[in-house]
């Protein structure tokens, strides 16, 4: 690449992972070191081709292939958003190795799309019998799309801290949410437009947490957070904020920006309360919060 500084192209050479770059065709113009080690395929059989020319064929776990029509730069470029997904690419030897990439968006000064940069991590090492049964184990408590816990991973949790609650007087409070007007996206956009923002809704609840509260994916659009020694007042301030944050969230489609709000339900659990009974009074808040307009928070002990 013409436009490197000097000693930029020894940094790519001497980075773990493997990196080439593409223009806004999908032609290589480089191909670091490592993606030779990694891949087989020297710089020189790279630059110059084309990923949809398929040299490496990449396939995601269910056996799709990527180069042609699903490719992740494409998205990348398209979206303007940098991405992140576990493929098999092909060896020049032949087999299939597992990989990680990480995509970014490359950008002129002006700001336009130009082309993309993909860092790629060799995965092969790590499939040992041990880390295939740690990835089970947490494939059954952690929703695949959006990596948060799961309803089985929080109704776990929950059971956990109701105990905490009435052994140690620790408050508990739960929140309730459901985005608004969710199938209207689906329809409007697509169901993988939709997958996306239900990502943007996960990682705004993942980012804003503290250490101690927890978030989960309940169900479809549904998720529920759990926080622990909070009073009435900051119950209602954490899910206020939560609210805010998620209505100022926007993923970019085709360059306009596109978000969604949510409808909070919150609570505090009482002596009484099973962990049904909790959820369910959450989950009663939120649709009085529906029934009020939507975009709003109602919580029944402020
Ligand atoms: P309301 O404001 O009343 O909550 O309206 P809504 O449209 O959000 O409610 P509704 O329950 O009618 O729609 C929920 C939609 O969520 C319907 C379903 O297709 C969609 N959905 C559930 N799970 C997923 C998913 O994993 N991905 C996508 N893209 N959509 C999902
Ligand atoms: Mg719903
Ligand atoms: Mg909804």
């Amino acid at each position: 690449m013409k436009t490197f500084m000097p000693g930029f192209r020894q940094l790519l050479d001497s980075l773990s992972d493997g990196v080439y770059f593409v223009d806004r065709q999908r032609t290589i113009s480089f191909w670091n070191r490592t993606a030779e080690h990694i891949t087989g395929f020297r710089s020189g059989e790279m630059l110059g081709t084309r990923c949809q020319d398929n040299l490496l064929r990449h396939v995601n776990a269910e056996g799709l292939l990527l180069c042609t029509e699903h490719c992740p730069l494409v998205k990348a470029m398209e979206q303007d958003q940098s991405a992140e997904a576990d493929v098999f690419l092909h060896h020049k030897g032949g087999h299939r190795l597992p990989v990680r990439v990480r995509i970014s968006p490359v950008h002129d000064p002006a700001g336009n799309v130009v082309g993309a940069v993909e860092l790629f991590a060799d995965l092969s090492e790590k499939t040992g019998i041990l880390l295939q049964l740690e990835e089970m184990r947490r494939l059954a408590l952690v929703d695949a799309l959006t990596g948060l816990v799961n309803r089985t991973g929080m109704e776990r949790e929950l059971e956990i801290r109701l105990q905490e609650r009435f052994r140690y007087d620790w408050p508990l409070g739960v929140m309730f949410f459901d985005i608004d007007h969710f199938k209207a996206v689906n329809d409007t956009y697509g169901h993988d437009v939709g997958d996306e923002v239900l990502k943007l809704v996960a990682n705004t609840l993942k980012s804003n947490c503290r250490p101690f509260d927890s978030f989960c994916r309940w169900g479809g659009e549904e998720f529920v957070g759990l926080l622990r020694n909070v009073d009435a007042a900051t119950l209602l301030q954490v899910a206020e904020r939560v609210r805010m944050l998620v209505e100022e969230s926007f993923i970019l489609h085709h360059g306009t920006r596109l978000g969604v709000t949510i409808s909070i339900g919150g609570t505090l659990a009482r002596t009484e309360d099973s962990a049904e009974s909790l959820i369910r009074r959450a989950d009663q808040l939120m649709y009085q919060s529906k029934q009020a307009g939507r975009n709003r928070v109602t919580c029944d002990v402020a």
